[in-house]
């Protein structure tokens, strides 16, 4: 069965890809499939409503299965912040540098017991019959007061894992610790029923 993943972050595709595999679901990019998606809007207020409004968007315009991954940084010092609005926290959409120095900013002499936070992933596929499959998951650790590693992309280098920070980890590490590793291996649970 093909997937199409609802996404230009080929990050994510690869990850998707590589989990979704071994259940003989193909994960390709709209460009890939020959369909042209709109970006959706992000207007919901959580991870599940994002993920959900870009998925059945997804598979309305391409008529097959589609998967959406919507997820975010939760800081609890901050009263949750960025939350879904981690892509664009300095608000330039994507601009990590800039949202990783405004976070910094935001945490500044606050001490690391009180530095708790959340990666979390809501992951949904819609199919063409109507129906709708949604998991979450989420990482547990600390937001360092410092950029460690090079590995990764977006906040990574300032989520700390005990020692070490997610950038510091290779892709295996961070998939089987990550927010996004752990909705999918929910996904791959509960998928199976579905593909019957
Ligand atoms: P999305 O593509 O709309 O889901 O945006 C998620 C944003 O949250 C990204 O731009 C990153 O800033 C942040 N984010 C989500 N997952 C991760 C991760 O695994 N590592 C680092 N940052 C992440």
């Amino acid at each position: 069965m093909k997937f199409i993943i609802a996404t230009h972050n080929m990050k994510k595709q690869a990850e998707m890809q590589r989990i979704l595999a071994p259940l003989g679901v193909e994960v390709l990019t709209a460009q890939a499939a020959g369909k042209q998606l709109t970006d959706v809007e992000e207007t919901g207020s959580t991870f599940l409503e994002n993920a959900v409004l870009k998925a059945e968007s997804g598979c309305r315009e391409s008529g097959f299965p589609c998967i959406a991954d919507d997820s975010g940084l939760v800081v609890d010092y901050l009263g949750g912040e960025p939350g879904v609005y981690s892509a664009r926290y300095s608000g330039e959409h994507g601009n990590d540098e800039a949202n990783i120095q405004k976070l910094l900013k935001n945490l500044d002499g606050v001490p690391y017991e009180k530095r708790t936070a959340r990666f979390v992933c809501s992951v949904c596929v819609c199919f063409p019959d109507g129906r709708r499959l949604s998991v979450n998951g989420k990482c547990e650790g600390f937001i360092g007061f410092e950029k460690h590693g090079d590995n990764g992309f977006g906040y990574d280098p300032v989520f700390m894992v005990g020692e070490k920070s997610f950038a510091e980890l290779s892709a295996e590490e961070k998939d089987a610790l990550s927010h996004r590793g752990n909705a999918l291996r929910e996904l791959v649970k509960v998928l199976p029923d579905y593909l019957k």
